[in-house]
């Protein structure tokens, strides 16, 4: 069978995973061929390669301003996140607390479901409508026995920023820990792990082109710490494991074209999310922006469709080749709403009808057009087949302003009957 063309594809998932940059294919390659040796090996051939994943954790220190001792190699941002909150807990066999928020990606939702299970005590932090934080309320929900607090530097879905220079600070000054999923962040925002003063900051390569399977957490330096992959004395004894070698030069090349990109993703990234979230929404009707407008990530744009779904939709941009993601990252086709646009308040047919557009350095205006120039006609062709209907006057499941009113109560009354109870 002879092989079709390839199909043109506008890739606006950014956030999901990105694609690998050829300076960073070109920089692993000997990795996979002749350099295959074994790091730890005492003969030259394999001590050679010590020395590329040393400079590799160089570049990737310096992503973060941290001391290339700091930094240790994971499997990925799941990995990373896990073993920090591990690590907290078994250091602290004392503290049985841990506080995140409700908007985390699932790799600490579902470890912190884990460690409830395992009859730990985890707090979730409600956000307000716009997915920002309380930090009153954060700094409240602090507790004797509170071995670590856990918040994400950018939500992934909304690209939300968390102030997390003000929650780390917190945190020392009540002598708990700080860690920060900042897997979003590398290459849209500077990252001075200093700056922030937090103990525990993940990543993951292949959110900044290069390949999946590669991470890394940075541990401050004098924390104590406990490796969550016991084995060898890889990584200064901190993940048993023989080196992802080839992954980890990867990493280092693209550590740096992040800092490199840095300017380009916040001017000509940002404008170009700017111009199709602001056209999208002046010309198509009944959309709105979900999350903070200001305090978010260059690069993320996600906006609600009312009276359609989200699966739907997807599923004819696909067909015009076009890459997007509804909310709800994990399970396509499930029909349960984002768990992080249902904490900010949505309504669940908004939730359910919310698309997520992630640009990157490789998208282009002639993108931008292509895809402005089909929605708006793909949201009429499902909204004239939709049986829901928007003219009845007593839909009142879309009204964004009851439903935002209705989650600031709950919060008030909430904080009301914490104050109450303090
Ligand atoms: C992608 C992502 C992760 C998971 O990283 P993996 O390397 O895929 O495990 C964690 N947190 C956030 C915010 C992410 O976007």
């Amino acid at each position: 069978m002879s092989q079709a063309a390839p199909k043109k594809v506008v890739y606006f998932d950014n956030n999901a995973t990105t694609r690998i940059a050829p300076e960073v294919v070109q920089a692993m390659l000997p990795f996979l061929t002749e350099l295959w040796g074994n790091p730890s090996s005492a003969y030259a051939f394999g001590a050679q390669v010590h020395g590329h994943v040393e400079k590799a954790r160089e570049q990737v220190a310096a992503l973060v301003a941290a001391d290339p001792k700091e930094v240790v190699f994971t499997s990925c941002g799941t990995e990373s996140n896990n073993t920090a909150l591990h690590s907290a807990l078994v250091m602290n066999p004392g503290k049985k607390h841990v506080i995140t928020t409700a908007v985390e990606h699932s790799a600490n939702m579902n470890f912190g479901d884990y460690l409830q299970r395992r009859g730990f005590d985890v707090t979730y932090l409600p956000v307000e409508s716009d997915g920002s934080l309380d930090i009153h309320r954060l700094e409240k929900s602090i507790r004797p026995d509170t071995a670590i607090v856990s918040c994400m530097y950018a939500n992934n879905e909304t690209g939300v920023l968390f102030p997390i220079a003000e929650i780390a600070a917190i945190c020392r000054s009540k002598g708990v820990l700080c860690h920060t999923d900042a897997v979003q962040v590398p290459g849209k925002l500077k990252i001075d792990v200093r700056e922030l003063g937090v103990d525990f900051l993940s990543l993951s390569a292949h959110k900044l082109h290069a390949p999946k399977g590669i991470g890394m957490l940075y541990v401050k330096r004098r924390t104590k710490f406990q490796p969550y992959l016991i084995g060898g004395h890889q990584e200064r004894g901190r993940r048993g494991g023989t080196e992802n070698v080839a992954n980890i030069v990867a990493f280092g090349r693209a550590a740096e074209l992040a800092m490199a990109t840095l300017h380009e993703e916040n001017t000509r990234v940002r404008a170009l999310r700017d111009r199709l979230e602001d056209t999208i929404l002046a010309k198509i009707p009944n959309t709105v922006r979900n999350g903070n407008r200001n305090h978010r990530l260059p690069n993320t744009a996600n906006i609600a469709f009312d009276f359609v779904e989200a699966e739907a939709i997807l599923l004819l941009l696909d067909g015009l080749g076009i890459c997007a993601s509804s909310g709800s990252a994990c399970t396509t086709g499930s029909l349960d709403p984002s768990h992080v646009l249902t904490a900010m308040g949505l309504p669940p047919m908004r939730a359910r009808g919310s698309v997520r557009f992630s640009l990157g350095i490789y998208n282009t205006d002639q993108e931008v057009d292509y895809v402005l120039q089909h929605l708006p006609g793909v949201i009429q062709r499902l909204r004239d087949i939709s049986p829901l209907n928007p003219e009845h006057p007593d839909n009142d499941r879309y009204d964004i302003d009851a439903a935002r009113e209705k989650h600031e109560e709950d919060l008030a009354a909430a904080r009301q009957s914490e104050s109450l109870s303090a």
